[in-house]
């Protein structure tokens, strides 16, 4: 299995590799773009085209036009589609845009029901500067104060998108109960104006036809790559990286494009391929000198895979059809960090885009669309989370034929009952007749994070605070893949500060340009 660096391949040269153009690749990539570096970014797929289907559920929903065909294996060795995507900007062009902060608490260790949430090698603090940046690139709209469990910070860079009219009186009816609603972090362009976002109700799970969503594509990937010392190759897919004879360092990246295969080189590279494709791609990555896989000195590659407890709910009363176009804006965080009947963590809800009728005929297919469609028309949709915690069986291993295989149980599961316990209380308080649940449990990819672990101790973690491999001079890995706990807020604008605190770390420590901002605390 192992090659070494010297074999006769085509090679082309750069200052930086990138290897995929997601939330963490695509904004690592806008970070560095100035400094002159050449850089080569390498995307597996293609752009998502501009075309009627981005807003079409049926597209989305059932034909799945833009997930990947590809099939990972379970536990028990069964097929299934992951709910991913392999195409320039990667899951950020199918995101909510619902863009958090985790809570300041969510870098020390919690305790939770079922397990201790491990605290992070860096503390708020840190990279709050670099959320505030994160911020402004992603055109974050929110409102300061309004949330309780908010971290200190200052105003939003962009006011809250406002309530539709019936969301606003649910708003005030949340109050009444004694909850704390607030408005929901969400990353949209211009909304409600003209040339911007239409506050339209294909958000979630869909592409902006109209470029409106902040996304890793529009907000860093297309701007990057106007400069000339940026390279996108699509259709390039990072096979395995190659080491130098004493395996310390990263000597050639070795990719895939159609059918031809070569090696690309530079002094630098930064894994960004996702939790799950990054822990894969070390993993493949064997040579005498790492023969578990690249960086796994460890044996914590892949480990501690988690992936957010999620249950979607929705309110329905037969008589109160929902006109809102537009209402994921509302989030209730009053159970984040202790539930009202227990002293544990339970975690956040939030409300959801519209189901369509399609997507929800997806759970169960027998059922005429048309019955579908009077449903959801008379319902309310939200989210619950849970935080999920980390244990060394869930984990992400390659099968004897090379495949993604995801031994996966969800962990703190009895936190997130409770809390679907307590919004199935509250959602029938505010009137709702019958609140619907559907979870994709165990086969919930789309949170995905974990698998190279950051921190302080090799044998403990797989990458250093600043996102370096222990085990690998000139390895970085920036995407979900560093979070040692997942929090219970999305993980995105984490994953996109993060990459830029190590952008400013590379920019100093390597490239020899100055940092936007100076860091005196890790
Ligand atoms: C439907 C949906 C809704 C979501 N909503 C939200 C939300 O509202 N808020 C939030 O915070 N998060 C949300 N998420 C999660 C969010 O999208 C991810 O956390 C984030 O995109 C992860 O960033 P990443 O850089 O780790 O990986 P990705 O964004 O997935 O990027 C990985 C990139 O690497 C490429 N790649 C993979 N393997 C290789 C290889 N071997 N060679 C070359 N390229 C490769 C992929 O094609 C992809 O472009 C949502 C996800 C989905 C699917």
């Amino acid at each position: 299995m192992s090659r070494s660096a010297g074999q006769a391949m085509p090679r082309e040269r750069y200052d930086v590799i990138i290897i995929g153009s997601g939330a963490g690749g695509g904004t690592m990539a806008h970070a560095l773009a100035d400094t002159g570096a050449r850089i080569l970014i390498l995307e597996r797929g293609d752009f998502v085209p501009q075309e009627l289907e981005n807003w079409d559920p049926a597209a989305v929903w059932k034909d799945l036009r833009y997930r990947t065909t590809e099939r990972w294996l379970d536990e028990h060795g069964q097929e299934f589609q992951p709910y991913t995507h392999y195409n320039v900007g990667g899951n950020s062009k199918f995101w909510g845009s619902v863009l958090y902060r985790l809570r300041r608490e969510d870098f020390g260790a919690i305790e939770h029901v079922d397990g201790t949430s491990p605290e992070w090698p860096i503390d708020y603090e840190t990279l709050a500067p670099y959320y505030d940046r994160a911020e402004r690139l992603y055109h974050v709209h929110g409102l300061q104060g309004a949330d309780p469990t908010d971290p200190p910070r200052g105003p939003f860079p962009h006011g809250p998108v406002p309530h539709a009219p019936a969301v606003a009186r649910l708003v005030e009816q949340l109050r009444r109960l004694g909850l704390h609603p607030a408005p929901l972090p969400l990353g949209l362009i211009r909304p409600g104006e003209a040339d911007g976002c239409q506050l339209c109700n294909t958000c979630n799970s869909f592409p902006c036809r109209i470029h409106a969503k902040s996304d890793a594509d529009v907000c860093c990937v297309r701007p990057s790559t106007t400069r000339a010392t940026v390279t996108l190759q699509t259709g390039a897919y990072a096979q395995r990286l190659v080491t130098n004879a004493a395996g310390t360092r990263v000597a050639a990246v070795e990719v895939v494009r159609g059918t031809r295969v070569s090696q690309v080189e530079a002094p630098l590279v930064i894994v960004s391929c996702g939790a799950v494709n990054s822990a894969a791609l070390l993993l493949r990555s064997t040579s005498d000198r790492h023969p578990h896989g690249l960086a796994n000195s460890s044996g914590l590659v892949g480990r501690r895979y988690m992936a957010h407890l999620a249950t979607m709910m929705q309110g329905f009363h037969p008589f109160r059809p929902n006109d809102t176009v537009f209402q994921k804006t509302v989030a209730i965080n009053d159970y984040y960090f202790r539930g009202p009947h227990t002293t544990y963590p339970l975690g956040q809800i939030q409300s959801q885009g519209r189901t369509h009728g399609v997507m929800a005929q997806t759970v169960a297919p027998a059922i005429p669309l048309w019955a579908y469609d009077a449903w959801v028309a008379r319902g309310v949709d939200w989210l619950a989370m849970s935080e999920d915690l980390p244990r060394d069986e869930n984990r992400v291993t390659l099968s004897r034929d090379g495949r993604i295989q995801l031994h996966y149980r969800p962990n703190n599961v009895r936190a997130h009952e409770q809390l679907v316990r307590e919004m199935k209380r509250i959602l029938r308080r505010l009137g709702f007749w019958v609140v619907m649940t559907h979870s994709h449990r165990s086969r919930n990819t789309t949170h995905q994070c974990g698998t190279l672990a950051f921190g302080g101790d090799p044998r403990r973690s797989v990458l250093d605070p600043f996102c370096r491999a222990h085990d690998v001079e000139n390895l970085f890995v920036v995407d979900a893949s560093f979070f040692p706990s997942s929090a219970a807020v999305n993980p995105a604008l984490t994953i996109a500060a993060q990459a830029l605190r190590v952008a400013d770390h590379l920019k100093t420590h390597y490239l020899g340009t100055a940092p936007h901002l100076t860091e005196t605390t890790t």
